[in-house]
């Protein structure tokens, strides 16, 4: 069986990269009547959270990418969250250590520490020295009987160069000297990514991997573990990364990244999905608009160019105007609408707002407008009118934005509280600082409770307006 995966890590916004690199593997393994699997990749216990596993979820059905197995639907190679698989990689880190093809380190973080001050002082690149692999199986023994806290690394040859078959690059190589003898098993043994993610491709029986070119230099690590553990792997290659206009890294500091923000701001599915599909691929006639059906079809993954796809969101504006006007009856335009924002839900949060500031129903565009509209427009002296300084009101808008990311519950008080926070930092009464958030939200200098507004928007419109301010 074809079966491919997409392996997101619940960390964050539900972020355009995932969205693309599901497509391609779903579209590989839909044309060959394969199966392709959603795995949530949650070994990291501090950073992932359920909300964002949730939020990745809930885009990538938005999208029409719908999962064979999943940790919602299940299926027979389950569970399908790593969290829930914890003894299955404790078990085979141990017996890669038995095998002699890794190793305990008992190194506390401060001795790890002098290690790489005494490299930088001797003018060396600092890496991991292999102290593990010295110490005597009765020096182990006697650490373990002790109970003093461990990691397991990888046993990393010194010299010599890996060489790997990438399915859309050709062949790689990379030397040894440049891999690090990576943890496989952290100290409260839970697994690194390369070891749960290798354990789990094979377990789910995964037959080829396309993912983000900013993992390439891990391939030598998780195909030799493959060696290591005396499985085949799966075909492997690696995709271009989304870039800016500007050719840079697509990222959340310039551009919007999180699917939310796409939907938020009334994209249609349809043409984001298909602008992704057109992201390093073409159809072999060319053409610009396709359905999902249409890139199953003909898809062809060795078709994709490795030249840097460029995210513009003008295209994505002019393709979405196309889809509007040539793919839905008014009838299904006037669904979309309701759908979207014209929904009881939002009118049961914005009508409470409105009232005690509305006389005739009318007011209500004016005052309220802003929750539907996508970034609004307005005079950018408005957003240093009062008395506090230009300079220090964009510093403080900046910290907020970061501060609002980290932000896990998207709640009016916690806004607040960190914009309080944010101002006191930066000398500015509460007030003079809700003045310019009040602009950069609303587009007015009068309108509703800016941090209620802040609640309704939503995270991702919020922080894109605020992003906005700041030019
Ligand atoms: P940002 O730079 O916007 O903060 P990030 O690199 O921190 O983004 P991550 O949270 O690390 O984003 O990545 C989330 C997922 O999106 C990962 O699977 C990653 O491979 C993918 N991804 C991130 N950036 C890109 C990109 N430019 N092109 C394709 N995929 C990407
Ligand atoms: N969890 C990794 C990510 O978020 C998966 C990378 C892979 O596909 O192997 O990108």
């Amino acid at each position: 069986t074809i079966r491919t995966r997409v392996a997101p890590s619940p960390t964050g916004d539900p972020h355009l990269g995932t969205a693309y690199i599901a497509l391609f593997n779903y579209c590989f393994a839909k044309q060959q009547g394969g199966e392709f699997v959603l795995r949530i990749e949650d070994t990291d216990q501090v950073r992932s959270t359920r909300e964002s596993e949730q939020a990745i979820m809930d885009s990538l059905k938005w999208l029409g990418l719908n999962w064979d197995h999943g940790p919602d639907v299940g299926g027979e190679f389950g569970p399908y969250r790593q969290s829930e698989r914890s003894e299955l990689y404790r078990k085979y880190a141990h017996q890669l250590v038995e095998a002699g093809k890794a190793f305990y380190c008992f190194a506390t973080s401060e001795e790890l520490d002098q290690m790489r001050d005494e490299q930088v002082a001797a003018g060396l690149r600092p890496k991991y020295d292999g102290r593990g692999l010295k110490l005597s199986a009765q020096e182990v023994a006697e650490n373990l009987a002790a109970g003093k806290p461990y990691v397991i690394r990888m046993n990393i040859p010194e010299e010599g160069t890996f060489v790997f078959e990438d399915y859309l690059r050709g062949d790689i190589e990379i030397p040894w000297e440049n891999v690090d003898m990576q943890v496989l098993l952290k100290a409260d043994g839970f697994p690194t990514y390369f070891l749960a993610n290798v354990v789990d491709d094979h377990h789910m029986e995964i037959s080829h991997i396309f993912r983000g070119e900013e993992w390439i230099n891990s391939a030598p690590k998780l195909l030799k573990l493959y060696q290591d553990f005396g499985w085949t792997p799966p075909v492997l290659g690696h995709l271009p990364l989304l870039r800016n206009p500007d050719k840079s890294k697509l990222s959340k500091r310039k551009n919007p990244t999180s699917i939310n923000y796409y939907k938020e701001m009334g994209f249609l599915p349809e043409a984001l999905l298909n602008y992704l599909g057109r992201m390093g691929w073409s159809m072999p006639d060319e053409r610009e608009k396709f359905t999902l059906d249409d890139m199953i079809e003909h898809f062809d993954i060795k078709r994709v160019s490795l030249g840097g796809p460029i995210f513009d969101i003008d295209k994505l504006n002019w393709l979405n105007g196309l889809w509007i006007r040539e793919n839905l009856t008014d009838e299904q335009l006037i669904q979309r609408f309701l759908e979207w924002k014209f929904n009881a839900d939002l009118m049961a949060k914005v009508i409470p707002q409105a009232k005690t500031r509305i006389n005739t129903l009318s007011d209500l565009v004016e005052l309220a407008g802003h929750f539907v509209a996508g970034i609004p427009t307005y005079d950018p002296a408005l957003l240093s009118a009062g008395k506090a300084d230009a300079d220090v009101i964009r510093q403080a808008l900046q910290i907020f934005i970061w501060e609002l990311e980290a932000l896990r519950t998207w709640d009016k008080n916690e806004i607040f509280t960190i914009a309080k926070a944010v101002a006191t930092h930066h000398e500015l009464k509460i007030k003079e600082f809700l003045e310019p958030i009040f602009v950069a939200i609303s587009g007015k200098t009068s309108s509703t409770s800016v941090v209620d507004a802040m609640e309704i928007l939503g995270s991702d419109m919020s922080r894109a307006r605020l992003r906005a301010a700041l030019g």
